[in-house]
């Protein structure tokens, strides 16, 4: 089968692999659609870092049954989707605790580290019988695509319980800021402020209604802004989407004391905040990766079900040849795209 490979800094080949053999458990699956993720763009600007050459990347997948393993359940040409990260691995102590969500053992997902299971740029793909989803009817492929990313604000947004009332400020209007905003309002939230840079993304996310203020994260005078928009005490809750130093530190200042600030963007290097920001503050910060197995089937239901839309996000499609050229132009200050899908031929 072909493949999507990360071989150098910004290079993805594509190269032939072996296709997964059947083995009675696994479920394995060819893949039609699969969301082109910001994570996956930073592993590849990383891509002469030991860790990150030999990434096989892909994690928002959708395809057909091939062959179902151990789910009886399952047929082959039944349309599903799975959860992109290691099954449980039944022995650390969280497994023994039947707490299988905080298994760190999950993390070593799919796509995401040389050494682990490879991801779903490639036209087939296996993986463990439980985390298979099936797609419900009339669900399309783009939308089971978006349930990953969803996935996470979700669970930081509904963690963080933000409710009628609150005021909320969201930084990064990427995917994951623009869910993060569309969950604040879904969930209630009175007043939802987004900071952003690019131009065409913080516009979208005001066209679409996701947020009542926009806020040029280049402006100087941008704290002040922020401060007098929460109405001079900082906002209640701060959604840190981007996984950069300036708008953390801009997050922390903008929060009100005791506020609850989710660090939800991801970055792959380190960065810098002044942690005397967050002392005066006395902030309640917290990270989010991922989601619980039972939150990403409560947000496949949301969608499915049309209570929550994802398909503004949806820009276009790429092929498994043009995706280079993609993440090219999803990393250019000039890119007008949100969720880009690389598209498999489906016979
Ligand atoms: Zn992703
Ligand atoms: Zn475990």
């Amino acid at each position: 089968m072909k493949g999507a490979i990360i071989t150098d800094l910004k290079k993805l080949e594509i190269q032939e692999f072996p296709d997964p053999k059947p083995d009675g458990k696994n479920v394995i699956m060819k893949v039609q659609t699969c969301g082109i993720c910001g994570s996956d763009i930073h592993m590849w600007e990383l891509g002469d870092k030991p860790g990150y050459k030999g990434i096989r990347p892909g994690h928002e997948h959708v395809g057909i049954v091939v062959d179902p393993g151990s789910r009886t359940d399952l047929k082959v040409g039944d349309r599903i989707t799975s959860l992109p990260v290691s099954a449980p691995c039944g022995k650390c102590t969280a497994c023994m605790e039947h707490r299988y969500d905080d298994c760190m053992n999950r993390i070593k997902g799919v796509g995401n580290f040389a050494d682990g299971p490879a991801g779903t740029y490639a036209e087939y793909f296996f993986t463990a019988p439980n985390l298979v989803r099936k797609v419900p009817d009339g669900m399309l492929n783009e939308e089971a695509a978006m349930v990953e990313p969803c996935a996470t604000p979700y669970s930081a947004v509904k963690d963080m319980n933000i409710r009628r009332g609150d005021k909320v400020l969201v930084f990064g209007g990427g995917i994951i800021g623009s869910f993060a905003a569309q969950w604040s309002k879904y969930f209630g939230a009175d007043y939802v402020g987004m900071v952003e840079v690019n131009e065409f993304r913080g516009k979208k996310n005001l066209e679409v209604g996701n947020i009542d203020e926009l806020f040029d994260g280049k402006d100087p005078e941008l704290l002040q802004k922020l401060i007098k928009a929460s109405g001079g005490k900082g906002f209640d809750y701060v959604l840190e989407c981007t996984g950069q130093s300036q708008p953390l530190n801009t997050a922390i200042l903008a929060s009100k004391m005791y506020a609850r600030i989710a660090i939800i963007g991801v970055s792959a290097q380190p960065i810098l905040f002044n942690n005397i920001y967050a002392l005066f503050k006395r902030a309640r910060l917290q990270a989010y990766l991922c989601y619980t197995d039972a939150e990403f089937d409560e947000v496949m239901n949301l969608i499915a079900t049309k209570k929550f839309d994802v398909m503004r996000y949806y820009s276009g499609d790429c092929k498994l040849e043009e995706i280079e050229d993609c993440f090219k132009y999803l990393h250019s200050p000039e890119c007008q795209k949100v969720k880009i899908m690389l598209q498999f031929p489906r016979d």
